[in-house]
Order: structure tokens, then sequence, then C-alpha cells
């Protein structure tokens, strides 16, 4: 099923029917925040590497009004099974120890707390506040950083700080708030594609200086399919450290700060000194997938699809024999995806092991895409067809 995406501004009017339930009250303060799909560029954020994300019409919007006291209430329209939907917690006091706010509570919870704790400028009020939201969960499609990017984006309307704060600034705060809280080690990326995705344009982020370009990316005939396996391979967590250490074990075998300034030259090297052939096949990956994600950074800036599509499937073939993090739910999306005429490309998008495939197809062809898949994967996938879109912004409210 090709999943009906809602706009911006039906999913703010049901944040706000929510609120109006839930606080018997009018909230004055509307944000939202998107998801994001990553197009190529994958392993490579801890590797000081290039990644190419674009923000996706799926946002998470919060609408909520500032109180007086020190009482933050929040709702959430998702339904957890083990979790409360609302919670309520004071802000410490005195104020300084709002930056060491406890994590008791829901699990949802925290990440709006961790980004409370790191908020630069003005000390946030009390509040109420409601999360709604069209990002899938836990899909890979970067729900965390859409609501950590949307707290953020709500108290900067709530202290209506004046204080300039880069974007980059706001990113790592929100970064800091997911490593802190949630205790994930994520990159940068998603954080900042949801701060400055702009629609019509892929983003460009280099790790290593934390900088990035806005792409143009916006062809009346092209589409990205993103199409979520909703598998989820529990492993045994080890996966992630294991691919960075290796990662790490390589640069440090080719007295390299990271594996951002290796090249092939260095594989035949790592080879020549008899190294492990899980390490080389790991560099091999990150090596080859930095000069693929600014190539087709390249192939972007001049429209040409084609090439940008053969990148990103030479990546999931990378991801999938080198770097050993996808699965056969993974492999078939992408085989079922390429079999169809008129698809550029297509690969595993996210961390691994389960989450979505994005591919690259012409327009007219989507459909084609959709019915390949549904007739031959065993599973239950969620279509989603995007366009790049925009990054967090405030919305009017009108009730202000
Ligand atoms: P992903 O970022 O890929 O969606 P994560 O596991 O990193 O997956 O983040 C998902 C978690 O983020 C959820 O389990 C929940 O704790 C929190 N979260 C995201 N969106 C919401 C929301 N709308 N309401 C409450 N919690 C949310
Ligand atoms: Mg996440």
């Amino acid at each position: 099923m090709v999943a009906e995406i809602k706009s911006i501004d039906q999913l703010i009017n049901e944040a706000k029917t929510a609120f109006r339930q839930q606080f018997k009250d009018e909230p004055n303060v509307a944000v939202y925040a998107p998801g994001r799909v990553n197009l190529i560029g994958e392993h490579t954020d801890y590797n000081d590497g290039f990644v190419m994300p674009m923000a996706l019409p799926l946002v998470t919007v919060i609408v909520g009004k500032k109180m007086t006291g020190n009482d933050v209430t929040i709702y959430t329209t998702f339904d957890f099974e083990n979790e409360e939907k609302q919670t309520t917690f004071e802000l410490p006091q005195p104020t300084a120890l709002i930056r060491a706010i406890n994590k008791d509570g829901p699990k949802w919870a925290v990440y709006v707390k961790g980004v409370i704790a790191n908020y630069i400028g003005n000390i946030p009020s009390a509040f109420n506040a409601v999360i709604h939201s069209s990002v899938p969960l836990g899909g890979g499609l970067s729900s965390s950083a859409a609501l950590e990017v949307a707290t953020y984006t709500f108290l900067d309307q709530l202290t209506s700080s004046k204080t300039k704060v880069s974007v980059n600034d706001k990113a790592l705060a929100c970064q800091k708030a997911e490593h802190e809280y949630a205790g994930v080690p994520c990159g940068i990326m998603d954080q900042f594609i949801s701060f400055m995705g702009k629609e019509g344009h892929a983003l460009l982020i280099d790790c290593r200086h934390l900088t990035s370009i806005l792409i143009p990316f916006s062809d009346q005939n092209v589409v990205i399919l993103i199409t979520n396996s909703n598998v989820k391979h529990e492993l045994t967590g080890s996966e992630y450290s294991s691919r960075r250490k290796q990662c790490e074990e390589a640069a440090m075998l080719l007295k390299k700060v990271s594996l951002r300034d290796a090249n092939m030259d260095d594989i035949k090297y790592l080879e020549s000194i008899n190294t492990g052939k899980e390490i080389v096949s790991r560099a091999r990956h990150v090596i080859t997938e930095i000069t693929r994600t600014t190539l087709a950074a390249e192939m972007l800036k001049q429209r040409n699809f084609c090439k940008f599509g053969e990148l990103m499937t030479e990546s999931h073939k990378s991801l999938r024999l080198d770097y050993e993090v996808s699965c056969p739910e993974l492999d078939q999306l992408v085989d079922l995806a390429l079999e169809v005429d008129g698809v550029l490309g297509s690969r595993m998008t996210g961390g691994g092991f389960g989450g979505c495939t994005v591919t690259l197809v012409y327009s007219q062809s989507v459909q084609k895409v959709v019915d390949n898949i549904k007739n031959k994967y065993k599973g239950q996938p969620t279509f989603y067809v995007c366009k790049a879109s925009s990054g967090a912004s405030a919305v009017p409210c009108s009730c202000k």
C-alpha cells in the first residue's frame, strides 16, 4: 500500500484537536521538523566522510503553549504498547540545574528532556505540548531527530530567543540530546538535514568539517520511493560498534586519522601486509562509498539521474558484500525494484539489518515497482513516494 502522506496543515490541525482535548486550552505555538532518507553515503559519517540525505514530507509537529510555574506536560498521539502517552515533569530549580534534568518517565520523553537540557540560550519556561507525527517510529527515517529538532524549534518559539545561534550549533545540541539522553551514539546527519533541508534539494554533508551544501534535486519526472521492509533484525547490538572498531583499526594500520584520508592504493597496502579480510573489505566499503557520494552529488548537479541511480545500486552492493550490513529482506526489495523498467537505482538506507530501501524511479514507473514488490515480497512493506522537502520551521498559529 502506498501510504497517504498527510499535509503539515492537516497534522497541525490534528495536533491542535488533541491539545484541546488534553489541556482544555488553545495552543499558540506550532512547529514541524522532517524525517529524512539518506540517498547515498552509508556508514561514512563516523569515518569523517560524506553523506547525502534529503528531508521528507513525513514530519513531526509540536503544538503547545507557554505556562506559568515549573511544570512541563507533554502528550504524544503515538500509541506505545508499554508507555504512558502523557507525562509531566518539573523543570529543576534553580534553573542552572535544567542542564542536568533527569531521565525519569516514559522512554520517548527523554528526547524532549535531552533537548531542553541542551538548549542554547534562554532557559526554556514551563509549557504544555502535543507531539504528533507522520514519520514511522523506528523505521530508519529518523523520527528521533525529527522529534529533537521539532522540540528545539518549539523552544525557540517559546522563548522568543533573540540569541543568534547557528543551525550547526542547534543540530549539535540535538545530537548531544540523543547521545546523552537516549543513549544512541548517532552521527550528525539526521539533525543537520532535519534543520537544513530545503524543498527540491538534497544536502551534501561533510561530516569532518561539519559543513553542508544544498544540491538541487527536483525534476517532475523522477521521484524517490521509500519501501519500509517493516523488519528489524534484533542483533546482539554489537554490530555497529564492531564496524566502527574495524574502521578505526584500518585507519590505524594506515597511520591515517580516519578512512576519509585513505584511497584504493591503501587497500592494496592493507592486503600486502596481510590484514584480515574483514578489515580490508570494511575499509573498501568506506573508501568507495565516500567516492560514490561526492560523485553522486556531482551527478545530481548535472541532473544525470541515470548515473546517480547506478551509484545508489553500487552502494547497496558494497553494503551487502563488503560492509555486510544488509539482510535478505532488503536485498530482495532492492532486486525487485531493479527488475522494473524505469528504475534508475535502489539501495538499503540507514544502518542496515532491516528498515527501508530507497529507490530512484521515473514517476510513471513507480506504481509498477510497488506492484512488483507487493506480488513477490513475502513481508508487509509500506511505501512512501517522496520529493525532497523542507527543513524545520515554525508555522503561524492563527490563535496566537
Ligand atoms: P528512528 O529514528 O529510525 O525512527 P529511533 O529508535 O532512533 O528510530 O527513534 C524512535 C524513538 O523516538 C521512539 O521509540 C520514541 O521513543 C521516539 N519518538 C519518535 N517520534 C515520536 C513521537 N511522535 N512521539 C513519541 N516518541 C517519539
Ligand atoms: Mg533515530
